[in-house]
């Protein structure tokens, strides 16, 4: 049959290094929700990357909050001000692993582990899900200010993607220290497709991909096997819901984003889970 090859290195949770992106508005609507589930069982990995000081979850994350000192725009060069700051710390930390997701996705841990754990931490490894059919094509501007036509494959931000410590090494010259937002700049492009930009187009590595990753670009309604994906994801539009299905002991009234109900599955012996449902 189809059974996965075997692992090549044993990865435990701290050898991750969890990026979580943020902004102050969202702190209360989207980061409470991910701070009872996912992150309660991954504290010691996740770091939550925002733009500004919130005195609450300061005293619950502590030095788990990174407050960047980016602005709170929506803009190309905030967002990948935040993605340079979580590269950077990642760098520092010494992990194994660099994880980035949003502030609505549900991050399982263990799939995450299984499937990093298929790679070595030193190969070349950019893993997700493309957020596009094909390559997207960008306008580079060279250093000689000529423009030059590029075609590559990106992970979209809102699934979340990972890279190895090996392949964010090489990265260095096009996004350590600040290189990172010249480098977003010069293609013009958001700070995920920048990544792959970097990846695929400057390092020649190509990403892998995984359908264990989802975002809300997708119909969400139809990914079967919720308890074993990567990442989970939810639709915020007003009038149209897109969320994971799963029977779980919390109403779609009371779990909207389904993202409690998924917890305790995962997690029956969380305290606020019903223990009968
Ligand atoms: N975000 C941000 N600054 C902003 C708006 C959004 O850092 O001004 C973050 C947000 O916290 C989330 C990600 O960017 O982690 C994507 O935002 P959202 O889900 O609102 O937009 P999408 O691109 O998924 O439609
Ligand atoms: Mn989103």
């Amino acid at each position: 049959s189809n059974s996965p090859p075997p692992p090549v290195e044993r990865l435990r949770p701290v050898d991750l290094f969890i990026a979580v992106k943020s902004t102050g508005r969202y702190h209360r609507p989207r980061l409470e929700l991910l701070l009872d589930t996912w992150i309660s069982r991954n504290t010691q990995q996740t770091y939550v990357f925002t733009d500004g000081e919130d005195e609450k979850l300061r005293k619950r994350m502590g030095a788990h909050l990174i407050n960047t000192n980016c602005s709170a725009a929506h803009s190309r060069q905030a967002l990948s001000c935040k993605m340079a700051l979580e590269y950077d710390a990642f760098l520092n930390s010494g992990k194994k692993w660099f994880c980035h997701v949003d502030d609505d996705n549900y991050l399982n841990v263990g799939p995450l582990l299984e499937l990093l754990s298929r790679y070595g931490h030193t190969q070349d490894v950019y893993i997700g899900r493309p957020s596009l059919e094909r390559p997207i094509e960008a306008t580079e501007t060279l250093d000689t200010n000529e423009m030059r036509q590029v075609r590559f494959w990106f992970a979209t931000g809102g699934a979340g993607f990972c890279l190895s410590r090996g392949l964010a090494l090489k990265m260095k010259p096009w996004a350590s220290d600040g290189a990172f937002m010249t480098t977003a700049e010069r293609i013009r492009l958001p700070d995920d497709c920048t990544v792959g930009y970097i990846v695929e187009a400057l390092l020649g590595v190509s990403l892998t991909r995984s359908a264990l990753f989802h975002s809300h670009l997708e119909n969400l309604g139809l990914v079967s096997d919720v308890q074993n994906q990567v990442t989970l994801s939810y639709g915020t539009v007003e009038n149209s819901r897109n969320a994971v299905n799963v029977k779980g002991p919390f109403s779609i009234r009371d779990d909207p984003t389904r993202f409690r109900s998924v917890h305790c599955l995962l997690y029956p012996d969380t305290s606020w889970c019903p223990s009968l449902w």
